[in-house]
């Protein structure tokens, strides 16, 4: 830190409880402290063992249970939850479940204001971020709204035990994407980039930790807190080059979301380490390794995540068609910057894999 340092920091409010157990046992409580006596739950197919397990305990305040949740929050799964919500005459939400059913909460409560108690299955982060994302006619449309940003969140790690383990990596290797993203962005900050070295350093310990025995009870709630601290961060810092890429990859081409950003996150750090200073040495100690961009990389074969795009079905001949749909998002904000000839070379490292990482 040197006597220039300047920065402006958007804290975000809201009401965090975290620990093993905990969701079976607050939840009436914090439901009072928001006011809230007729709720709405949601939870998917593979949250609704969870949500019975909670919500009997919370008697008649249920009125309902919106179960038709679906990823990317299709146009008219997002009316028919706001229809049910105002049919109900709710006065809550509770969502129980990964980003795909805090997602349709959050549209919900972006409709009608209704507030939201998060009770989080997965790593996705979405229960702390005021970001909301809509897909009409097989477009998504995001943005931002404090009216979907949860008033509490809940994170109870046992609440993940059930995660899959290789579903649980995907999620983790997300979180970590968020993270280290922040670090850079345009509204990056000393405090967010705190948060986002933390996060780094409890994720890659759950990661590992999960790939080496799968019912390791500690790495799902190391995993968890990283996960919290991932979409802090990237809740004030937003989204950058590497998101960028990874949307249009994944537009384009249609290639897996996880596993696209574990092949492309090592080669846009690679290239943004050189403008990081002292954060590449604390980002490196804290993913346990000399260079970062190496670090990420080996982190990502450790755990079973593929290492180039070329394994997750982009092929050599689409370089060209991606370099021009990346390079029609120019320009990037970017600590370096980033022209035609840098997507060109991030993505031939990314395609094929590279020594360096
Ligand atoms: P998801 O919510 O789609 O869940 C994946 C699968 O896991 C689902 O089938 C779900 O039912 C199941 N599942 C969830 N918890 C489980 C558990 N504990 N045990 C067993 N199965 C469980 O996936 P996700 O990765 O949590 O979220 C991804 C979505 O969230 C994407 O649409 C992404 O865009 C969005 N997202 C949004 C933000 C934001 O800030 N708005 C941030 C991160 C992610």
């Amino acid at each position: 830190m040197s006597t220039g340092t300047r920065f402006t920091y958007d804290a975000l409010p809201g009401r965090i409880l975290f620990g093993e157990g905990l969701a079976g046992t607050v939840l009436a409580d914090e439901l009072d402290r928001l006011g809230c006596r007729r709720v709405l739950a949601f939870a998917g197919e593979g949250e609704r063992d969870i949500a019975d397990r909670l919500l009997p305990p919370l008697g008649e305040r249920v009125v309902g249970v919106f179960d038709g949740v679906r990823m990317h929050v299709p146009a008219e799964v997002a009316e028919a939850a706001t229809a049910r919500a105002r049919e109900l005459e709710v006065d809550g939400l509770l969502c129980i479940g990964g980003g795909s059913t805090t997602g349709t909460a959050k549209i919900v409560a972006r409709e009608t204001g209704l507030p939201i108690l998060a009770v989080p299955t997965t790593y996705a982060g979405s229960e702390v971020t005021p970001v909301w994302g809509l897909t009409t006619a097989a477009r998504k449309e995001t943005g931002r709204d404090l009216r979907v940003l949860p008033r509490t969140v809940v994170y109870d790690p046992q609440l993940t035990w059930s995660l899959p383990s290789a579903l649980a990596v995907a999620s983790g290797l997300n979180a970590m994407a968020h993270s280290v993203e922040a670090l850079w962005t345009e509204a990056a900050n000393p405090v967010t980039t705190s948060l986002a070295i933390e996060s780094v350093r409890a994720l890659a310990t759950g990661l590992r930790a999960i790939a080496a025995d799968e019912g390791d009870r500690d790495a799902r709630t190391a995993l968890t807190y990283g996960a919290y601290l991932a979409g802090s961060c990237f809740a004030v810092a937003g989204s950058g080059l590497h998101h960028k890429i990874c949307h249009a990859l994944g537009g384009a081409f249609d290639l897996p979301h996880a596993e696209t950003h574990a092949t492309v996150l090592p080669h846009v750090l690679a290239f943004n380490a050189p403008t990081l200073g002292p954060v590449a040495q604390r980002l490196a100690e804290a993913l346990g390794c000399d260079d970062a961009a190496v670090g990420l990389s080996h982190l990502a074969r450790e755990v079973g995540a593929p290492q180039r795009l070329a394994d997750v079905g982009m092929r050599p001949d689409d370089l060209d068609e991606a370099v021009d749909v990346i390079a029609a998002k120019l320009p990037i904000h970017n600590p370096r910057p980033v022209d035609r000839g840098d997507i060109a070379s991030i993505l031939a490292a990314a395609l094929h894999g590279t020594e360096t990482c």
